[in-house]
């Protein structure tokens, strides 16, 4: 694999170590400042590092400087053919153009983008779509859109490098899973920049989850991947959410306590689906490297989760309270959820 080049997007840099950057993208109109405003808060106390949002027209472009400038994270903004409304954007001071410069009308055009970006100091995203790829590249990639994908990446890419500018982060999504993961792992392969993941298209909230942790989580498990957006036919704080949550599946999300818990059987004679519900819920924000297990019962409770830190596992009407897989103390059961958040908040102080 190349070493992957390192990209600012405003105070957020992608690859060389840095963590996994989390991003989404407004669904308000975006000339509506107040509600864009809302909803930029709104993913940026979600966890997003970055927010982009569409810019159709000029009263979006126009939008995007009052909006960057009371952001809490850097604004991408979202174009779409029109070269002028990314040169507006630019001149307004976003911290990120998507744009694909082969898709604008020519090589004067993206060259005035390039020069540009290159003058403001931001990154482009060349974001490859499997679903409007250019005429004939599948058929010249004997059916293989993986392959189709990659080529429409690189001719963009070439258009870029063409006017000197580097500064590229890349996207090659589609809404077929495999395609996708097989996508960026020929760009990984093939490019030197930093690779914007998602599942486009993916759906509603259940499959949208789905798909997304298969496809992002993949990847990033191989080590590919400096930027994650998933993709939900759904309240985009919810793509944050599970953003997090992709990203603490993998030990890939910093200081976040990772809450384990059992599926559950005949042995379990406490509500631990309660329990563990109202632990994770409790949890999902503090800032600290933990691993808390929530088990349903004794026998297999505290040895199935003795790398936990903390945890309780269940008995009759009760639970016992280990740390690091030993035992310290039982609890009647409605005081289980009490307890064990004032242990884990004495474990975060000391
Ligand atoms: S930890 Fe105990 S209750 Fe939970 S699934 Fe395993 S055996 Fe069943």
């Amino acid at each position: 694999m190349k070493p992957i080049k390192s990209v600012k997007i405003g105070s957020v840099t992608l690859g060389q170590g840095q963590p996994i950057a989390i991003q989404s993208m407004t669904n308000v109109n975006t000339a509506d400042i107040p509600a864009a405003k809302a909803q930029i808060q709104a993913l940026s106390d979600a966890g997003c590092d970055i927010v982009r949002l569409a810019v159709p027209d000029e009263a979006a472009a126009k939008a995007m400087e009052v909006l960057r400038k009371s952001s809490p994270v850097p604004l991408v903004a979202d174009i779409h053919f029109d070269y002028r409304l990314a040169l507006m954007c630019i001149e307004r001071g976003v911290s990120k153009i998507r744009i694909n410069p082969g898709n604008i009308g020519g090589e004067e055009k993206a060259k005035a983008v390039a020069e540009a970006a290159r003058k403001a100091g931001i990154p482009i995203r060349i974001g490859v779509n499997g679903g409007s790829l250019e005429a004939g590249l599948l058929e010249k990639n004997d059916g293989n859109l993986a392959r189709a994908m990659v080529e429409s990446a690189k001719r963009h890419v070439e258009i870029l490098n063409r006017y000197d500018f580097d500064d590229i982060v890349l996207s090659m999504k589609s809404s077929t899973v495999k395609t996708t993961i097989e996508a960026y792992r020929f760009a990984r392969e093939e490019f030197p920049y930093p690779l914007h993941l998602g599942v486009t298209e993916a759906g509603t909230y259940q499959d949208g989850v789905v798909k997304s942790a298969i496809g992002i989580g993949a990847l990033l498990a191989d080590g590919i991947g400096e930027t994650i957006r998933v993709s939900l036919t759904d309240d985009p704080v919810r793509e944050a959410e599970v953003a997090r949550r992709i990203l603490k599946a993998l030990d890939l999300g910093g200081n976040r306590v990772q809450v384990v818990s059992c599926p559950t059987c005949g042995r379990t004679k406490i509500d631990l689906i309660a329990i563990a519900k109202a632990i994770s819920d409790a949890v999902e924000n503090i800032p600290a490297k933990l691993k808390v297990a929530v088990m349903g019962c004794v026998v297999n409770g505290p040895g199935e989760a003795k790398d936990a830190d903390i945890g309780i596992a269940g008995g009759d009407g009760c639970g016992v309270l280990f740390k690091k897989g030993e035992i310290l103390r039982k609890i009647p059961e409605n005081q289980i959820i009490p307890e064990l958040l004032a242990e884990i908040e004495k474990m975060i102080k000391e």
